[in-house]
């Protein structure tokens, strides 16, 4: 089967036939449909973030599943899924303390690049490829862990459905889970890829009264516009995206500011523009070796939150269908957030638009199928 591999960092993707072996016990065996191109393969291609290599990258993919492994109670050939990338274990402390998105053995299989039961499934004329947040998902098809399998309705075209893999569930639970933004509130939102556009768009649900969102380039702010912002700020050419945020709230900050870009400068201009007493949700993932800098009074005097939000603090099984459900009454727009759609063998074109910040959202389509004109 044909899959996109990272066999080093820095280099370009390269398009090879892989062996692909049956599912094991409690694995799943999914041909994918459709696989978005999300900032954290980016990272990982770029060496921001180390992981085992060779790897086929991918995590945010949606697909039909067409065998099961021995053991697996929870899907069936047939099943439309999405895929999740924190494949909690559910006997954790984390997972026991009602926090899956904290699971420790899905964060240790994240690191070392296999499938929860220790294996990999994936081969290169007989040497191993390892499998990035146990989903490798661009290629035609992927073994995961049955915990990393999300059954869907039908009616949800699958291209749509694979954004809520990642950057749909990450920005929407960012806003309903961490924050808990609540009626009438104000909320900031820096960088407006697939991830900040969706904060966008669950902070219009949550009924937020101001919604200002940040980016550099202009069709993202008229994008966002249209998906519920009610100001934006233009960051082309400066380096202060502050002061027009207490601007435009009568010097005190938002009460809400989420980053969904993952860089030291702009986490802590989104701490600077929360108001006192308010909270800073990071979204966005930096490298693991960067640091930020807070001015240490103000930490106490303006008593602001700071945190983090893991995959929008998230339950998949039930929260991809929740975010499903919300897209097929018409209240949240998936359809706008793809920008433009990818055959496998262009991934790379789609990873250079994305580094140059075009995209809200690019996808790569498999089977030929272009996800258009399906009625909706
Ligand atoms: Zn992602
Ligand atoms: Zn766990």
């Amino acid at each position: 089967m044909k899959a996109a591999v990272l066999a080093e960092e820095a280099a370009r993707l390269e398009i090879r036939d892989l062996t692909l072996a049956p599912p094991g016990p409690h694995e799943v065996l999914v041909r994918l449909a459709a696989s978005g191109v999300c900032h954290s393969d980016l990272h990982v291609i770029e060496g921001v973030l180390p992981v085992p290599l060779p790897a086929v990258l991918g995590h945010e993919g949606a697909g039909v599943v067409e065998a099961v492994g021995e053991g697996v109670t929870g899907t069936k050939p047939g099943d439309h899924v999405v895929l999740s990338w924190v494949p909690s274990c559910g006997h954790c402390y984390y997972c026991g303390i009602g926090r899956p998105d904290m699971c420790d053995e899905a964060f240790s299989i994240q690191m070392l690049g296999t499938l929860p039961g220790g294996g990999v499934r994936l081969g290169d004329r007989g040497q191993e490829v390892y499998h990035f947040l146990g989903t490798s998902c661009f290629a035609e098809r992927a073994v995961v862990s049955e915990r990393a399998v999300v059954p869907i309705r039908t009616d949800v075209p699958l291209d749509r459905a694979a954004l809520v893999g990642c950057a749909v569930t990450t920005g929407y639970g960012a806003v309903v889970h961490t924050a808990q933004v609540g009626r009438g509130a104000s909320v900031a939102v820096v960088g407006l890829g697939g991830v900040g556009l969706s904060i966008v768009q669950a902070a219009r649900l949550q009924g937020a009264a101001q919604i200002i969102a940040i980016d550099r380039v202009p069709e993202k702010l008229d994008l966002a516009l249209r998906l519920g912002a009610t100001d934006v700020v233009d960051a082309r050419g400066t380096d202060d995206i502050v002061t027009p945020v207490l601007d435009l709230t009568e010097g005190r900050g938002s009460d809400y500011a989420f980053e969904a870009i993952g860089r030291p400068a702009t986490i802590e201009a989104a701490y600077g523009m929360t108001r006192k007493a308010g909270m800073t949700v990071v979204v966005g993932i930096a490298s693991p070796d960067e640091q930020i800098s807070l001015n240490a009074f103000a930490i106490p005097s303006a008593a602001r939150i700071l945190t983090g939000s893991w995959y929008g603090q998230s339950r998949p099984q039930e929260d991809i269908p929740a975010i499903l459900d919300l897209y097929m009454a018409g209240r949240l727009d998936l359809d706008a957030l793809i920008s433009r759609r990818y055959r496998l063998e262009e991934i790379n074109d789609a990873f250079a638009a994305l580094a140059r910040g075009e995209l809200a959202r690019g996808i790569v389509m498999f089977g030929g199928g272009g996800g258009e004109g399906d009625g909706r």
